[in-house]
């Protein structure tokens, strides 16, 4: 019998070095994100970054060829849980979307020449990457609409379209872009991924898209989402990544293990909020008492503890479904985490900031910073509303309806079963009467 909830000790080692290493040494420089230069930033993790490579932790998402750990989902998703806890954490341990899930494309698909061109210098951090797939014409719920379209024309790829919200791809050294090569195919047979370099004639980046994360008009910035124009985008044949209509297959190997490092991030995010919910709650008094003995506070902290319980122990499932029986056996737990997660994480964090009032608002606390970010949850990686529709649909193939037009439980229909199934019965237990 193995029903387990326990972390092994060796592990738990690693994860308790991560909390301490990312509360002391990563959560100060958070403070000084502005006035520090994304460069600069980044330097002053170095010492970080060195003690996590010595530690053997640096990209541990990827398999052991790679540098990585190979340490499967379960693992995986604990480390993320600390990892969430900073917006600066997971570049100080070498996962950083989008370049984390950019490389496991490259590390599953990439044949050796693009592993040597591509996958390597990014892991080495000399170059950075972007995923280019959504459109602004179309809806990024449904990409088999991708409009986007790549030719070919004898030796090489002819590449147009329109793509916004491409992360980091007004600073990556190069792209990888989702285009229709086939549009007769069935639907999930139409799209390839290509390779393509930021400064291959025809990529324009047009803007970066100002949003409720980064409201402010800004440049090539880390963290932006780029407007792209890729317009008569020549790349050679071996700019193809993976084989010629896989584009949705790897999409989704990427797709489906990043969903549950996203949910163990907001789970970080939401215990960061939950603390100061809980801490402020003891601290401010009104009407007489203290915060936390207001009834509906104690309410918001038990709805929180419990919420933020559930999620975890879906998402630790789904990650444990993965690793045991493979990333397809997981489609509906990870449709389930990605909606639930998402409202878990709103929620937690919308209550701390209530509890803040204008404190909780200005930016001398954290928390406005992780409502913009968790409202955004909600429908990257599929809206909430898609994956609530492939739960029920897959679900609801369990269930026909009844024959004869009359629920299975319909209580009189079941009476006058009961009647005759059990009569004998019946006439001997009311013969005694
Ligand atoms: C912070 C951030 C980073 C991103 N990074 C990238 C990136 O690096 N690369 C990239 O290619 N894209 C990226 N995206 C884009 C993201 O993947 C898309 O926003 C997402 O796929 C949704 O597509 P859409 O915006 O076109 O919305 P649409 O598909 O137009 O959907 C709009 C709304 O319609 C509703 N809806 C859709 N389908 C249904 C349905 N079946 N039933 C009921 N309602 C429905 C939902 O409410 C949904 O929110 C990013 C987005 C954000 C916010």
């Amino acid at each position: 019998m193995a029903w387990d909830f326990s972390t092994e000790p060796e592990f738990q080692e690693h994860l308790d070095w991560m909390r301490e290493v990312v509360r002391e040494e990563v959560w100060p420089l958070e403070t000084l994100s502005h006035e520090l230069e994304w460069d600069q930033l980044m330097r002053a993790l170095a010492p970080v970054q060195e003690q996590v490579r010595e530690r053997g932790l640096w990209a541990a998402h990827l398999e052991p060829e790679l540098g990585g750990q190979g340490f499967g989902q379960v693992k995986l998703g604990l480390m993320h849980e600390i990892l969430g806890t900073s917006p600066l954490a997971p570049f100080a341990f070498g996962n950083a979307a989008p370049d984390s899930g950019n490389s496991e494309i490259l590390a599953l698909a990439g044949t050796p020449e693009q592993k040597e061109r591509y996958l390597y210098p990014l892991l080495a951090g000399d170059v950075r990457s972007a995923f280019s797939m959504t459109e602004p014409e179309t809806a990024g719920s449904d990409p088999t609409q991708l409009r986007t379209r790549a030719v070919k024309d004898g030796d090489e790829w002819v590449i147009d379209g329109h793509k916004w919200f491409s992360s980091n791809g007004s600073i990556a050294d190069f792209l990888i872009v989702m285009a229709v090569t086939d549009p007769e195919a069935r639907r999930y047979q139409r799209a390839s991924m290509f390779i393509v370099p930021a400064d291959t004639p025809g990529v324009e980046i047009v803007r970066d898209v100002p949003t409720m994360e980064h409201p402010w008009e800004s440049w090539a910035k880390y963290g932006n989402h780029a407007e792209i124009r890729y317009q008569d985008v020549r790349v050679p044949a071996d700019a193809l990544l993976g084989a010629e209509g896989a584009g949705f297959l790897i999409a989704q190997q990427r797709l489906y293990p990043g969903r549950i490092h996203h949910c163990m991030r907001w789970l970080g995010v939401s215990r960061r909020a939950f603390d100061m919910l809980c801490e402020y709650s003891l601290l401010r008094e009104a009407h007489g008492s203290t915060l936390s003995e207001k009834q509906t506070v104690q309410n918001w902290i038990a709805d929180s503890a419990a919420q933020m319980d559930a999620a975890r122990l879906m998402t630790l499932h789904a990650a444990w479904k993965m690793d045991t029986e493979g990333v397809g056996a997981a489609r509906r737990e990870i449709s389930l985490i990605k909606f639930f997660g998402a409202g878990v994480l709103h929620d937690v964090v919308d209550r701390a900031l209530q509890v803040h009032g204008s404190l909780g608002y200005s930016t001398d606390m954290p928390l406005e910073a992780m409502y913009r970010y968790a409202r955004g949850a909600r429908f990257y990686d599929g809206p909430d509303e898609v994956h609530r529709e492939s739960v029920a649909r897959q679900i609801l193939r369990g269930y026909e309806a009844p024959a004869g037009g009359v629920p299975t439980e319909h209580v009189p229909t079941r009476r006058e079963a009961a009647r005759e199934k059990f009569a004998h019965l019946l006439e001997a237990v009311t013969s005694n009467d």
